[in-house]
C-alpha cells in the first residue's frame, strides 16, 4: 500500500507540473493573442419565444490560434481569470461587441441587444463602470442595446462593490442579467436586491427537459419566481423540439441554443439567421 501511495504521489505531482506548464503556455499565448489581434467574437442569437424573432445575440469569445486553430473559452477563461488577463480581454470583448451591435443597428438588422459576459475580476479590479460608460460613448451604442451577463458568484465575491457598480450601470440604462441562474447559492435571497432585468436558466436544468421531474419542477419554479419579481426569463442550451415546447408552455420569455443556432462568426449570423429569421 505504501508503494502504491508513493506512485500515486509521483503521478499526482507530474500531473500538476504538466498542468502548470499548460497554464504558463496559455498565459503567454493570451498575452500574445491580445497584442496580435487573435481574439474573435462569435454570436449566438436569442429568440423571442412568442414571435420567434431574434431579439438579441450573446457575444462569446474565441481565440484564433495560428497553430492550434479555434480555441474555445473553456480552455483559457480560467487562466485569464486567475492571471487577471480577463480585465484587458474583457475590455476588448466589450468594445468589439459594442461596435458590432452599433453596426447591426445602423444596418436595420432584426436585432436589438448584445449580451456580453462579465467576469468577477472585472468588477473588483477595474473601474468597470467607467470602462463601460467610455466604451458606449466611443462606439455610439445606446446603453439599452447592451446587456451584461453576470454570475451569482461574481456578486458574492464582493457584494458591496458589485451591487454599487450594478446600480450605477442600471442608472446608465445598461441591461443586467444573471447568468447560469440556479447554480449558485444565493439565488433567492439576493435576487430581490439585484437591479437586474432578467435571469438565464442554466443549461444543466434545460438538458433533461421534459422527461426529468426534478428539472421540470425547478424550471417551472424559476420561471414563476422570476415572473413574480417582474424579471424576464431566458433559457439557455435549448436543443430539442420537446424542450422548446415545454419552455413555451411555461412562458419562458426567450430562448437560446443549438436548436436555433450555434454561436457563429458575425458574417455567418448576418447571412444566415439575421437574413432568414426563425421559422
Ligand atoms: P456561458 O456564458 O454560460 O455561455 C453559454 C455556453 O453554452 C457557450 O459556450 C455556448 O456556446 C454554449 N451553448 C449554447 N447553446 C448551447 C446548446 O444548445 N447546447 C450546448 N451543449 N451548448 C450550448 P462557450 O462559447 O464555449 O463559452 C463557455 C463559457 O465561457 C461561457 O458560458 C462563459 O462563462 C465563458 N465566456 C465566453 N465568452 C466570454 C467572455 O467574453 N467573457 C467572459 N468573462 N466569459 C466568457
Ligand atoms: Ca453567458
Ligand atoms: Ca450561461
Ligand atoms: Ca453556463
Amino acid at each position: 500500500a505504501k508503494e502504491r501511495g508513493k506512485n500515486n504521489y509521483q503521478f499526482y505531482t507530474l500531473e500538476m507540473t504538466e498542468r502548470s506548464l499548460e497554464r504558463m503556455t496559455i498565459e503567454r499565448g493570451l498575452r500574445h493573442a491580445l497584442a496580435h489581434d487573435e481574439l474573435r467574437l462569435h454570436y449566438q442569437p436569442q429568440i423571442d419565444t412568442g414571435s420567434g424573432a431574434a431579439v438579441g445575440a450573446e457575444a462569446l469569445v474565441r481565440w484564433q490560434h495560428p497553430e492550434w486553430g479555434l480555441v474555445y473559452p473553456d480552455r483559457f477563461i480560467n487562466v485569464a481569470e486567475e492571471t487577471g488577463l480577463i480585465v484587458p480581454i474583457g475590455a476588448w470583448v466589450l468594445r468589439t461587441a459594442c461596435l458590432q451591435a452599433k453596426a447591426w443597428l445602423e444596418q436595420n438588422r432584426p436585432f436589438s441587444c448584445v449580451a456580453v459576459n462579465v467576469s468577477p475580476r472585472q468588477f473588483i479590479e477595474s473601474n468597470l463602470f467607467r470602462t463601460i460608460k467610455q466604451t458606449l460613448l466611443e462606439t455610439g451604442l445606446p446603453p439599452g442595446a447592451l446587456e451584461l451577463e453576470i454570475t451569482e458568484s461574481a456578486v458574492m465575491q464582493d457584494p458591496e462593490i458589485t451591487l454599487q457598480v450594478l446600480h450605477q450601470l442600471q442608472q446608465l440604462g445598461v441591461r443586467l442579467s444573471i447568468d447560469d441562474f440556479g447554480t449558485g447559492y444565493s439565488s433567492l435571497t439576493y435576487l430581490r436586491r439585484f437591479p437586474v432585468q432578467s435571469v438565464k436558466i442554466d443549461r444543466s436544468f434545460v438538458i433533461d427537459l421534459p422527461d426529468d421531474e426534478g428539472s421540470k419542477t425547478l424550471v417551472r419554479a424559476i420561471i414563476a419566481l422570476a415572473h413574480e419579481l417582474k424579471l424576464f426569463v431566458v433559457a439557455e442550451g435549448v436543443e430539442t423540439e420537446a424542450q422548446l415546447s415545454f419552455l413555451k408552455a411555461q412562458q419562458c420569455d426567450s430562448l437560446q441554443g443549438y436548436m436555433f443556432s450555434k454561436p457563429v462568426a458575425p458574417e455567418q449570423l448576418e447571412n444566415g439567421f439575421m437574413a432568414a429569421g426563425f421559422k
